[in-house]
């Protein structure tokens, strides 16, 4: 760890919101169902340990995850939960020598990964110099937000994550007009462009190619197996865009708000896309190790 992430608590907290699958009871191979598909290449059901999970709780095909079908799995993104409910909610006693736990345990996990998703987006929102008028609502939605994750099992069963998600989904929302007004106040050239995209947008297999979306909103768009190869998503927001297939070569996601790398995972890209500080090349856009 670096001296700066020592000092500052913003980031170390963000360090929590990495998954950490060493400290792990490999929560999320065991709570989650799953169906045969081109994901997943077998069914499973929720609560039911993945026959790829060996007694240490690590996975026995990590490194080839998608040569064996198992594509989903490189796409799911705990935000740093699995490791939050292993070691501070239930103590590091798992559910292999505590199997009276294992239950709640893995009910309390998707509780859990909602409110660290939420932590991720504050912390991604507090970045944002654009939002400062939102800064110290943004603080405030981080600290309850925090507490939350901190309740007992019992209480985290009862909470209603709907409800605090909705609070702070609607602080998002402004944080992120504030940030892209700003930014389209900036841009230079000033020409029109198309208006394409709106919250929910169904822009499955829809062909962009080369498509000017700087700051358009795409809050949960359908992206899936769309061709957006060169297209310029320069400040829009992607919060919980569906990019599943989705042909991001050449694109620039340059300051787009709100991405994650479980969406690039699942997203074909290369060398030439262009990417926001913080997330990585997914190792398949570089080896194109898919079978
Ligand atoms: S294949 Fe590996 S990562 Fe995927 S669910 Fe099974 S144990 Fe977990």
């Amino acid at each position: 760890m670096s001296d700066r992430q020592e000092h500052d608590p913003v980031t170390y907290d963000k360090l929590e919101l990495q998954s950490d699958c060493e400290r792990c009871f490999g929560l999320c191979c065991v709570a989650l169902p799953f169906a045969a598909s081109a994901d997943f290449a077998i069914d499973k059901d929720g609560g039911t340990p993945c026959p790829q999970l060996q007694t240490d709780f690590r996975c026995s095909i990590h490194n080839e995850l998608r040569q064996q079908g198992m594509r989903g799995c490189t796409v799911y993104d705990c935000f740093g939960a699995g490791q939050a409910v292993s070691q501070i909610t239930y103590g590091g006693r798992d559910w292999r020598e505590y199997p009276h736990t294992a239950h709640e345990m893995f009910n309390v996990l998707p509780i859990m990964r909602q409110l660290h998703e939420l932590l991720w987006y504050l912390h991604e929102a507090l970045a944002m110099p654009a939002a400062r008028s939102v800064h110290s609502e943004l603080k405030e939605a981080l600290a309850w937000t925090k507490s939350l994750t901190l309740l007992s099992p019992e209480s985290l069963l009862q909470l209603d994550v709907d409800s605090h998600r909705a609070g702070v989904n609607e602080l998002l929302l402004r944080t992120s007009e504030f940030v892209r007004d700003a930014a389209r106040r900036n841009q230079s050239g000033g020409h029109t462009r198309q208006k394409i995209g709106g919250r929910g947008a169904d822009l499955i297999g829809a062909k962009l190619k080369g498509a000017d979306l700087r700051f358009a909103n795409l809050r949960g768009a359908y992206l899936i197996a769309a061709d957006l190869r060169n297209a310029d998503l320069r400040s829009a927001d992607l919060i919980g865009a569906d990019f599943r297939d989705t042909d991001v070569r050449g694109a620039n996601l340059t300051d787009c708000l709100f991405l994650t790398q479980a969406q690039l995972n699942a997203a074909r890209g290369d060398a030439s896309t262009v990417l926001p500080p913080g997330l990585s090349y997914p190792s398949h856009w570089i080896h194109n190790d898919e079978r």
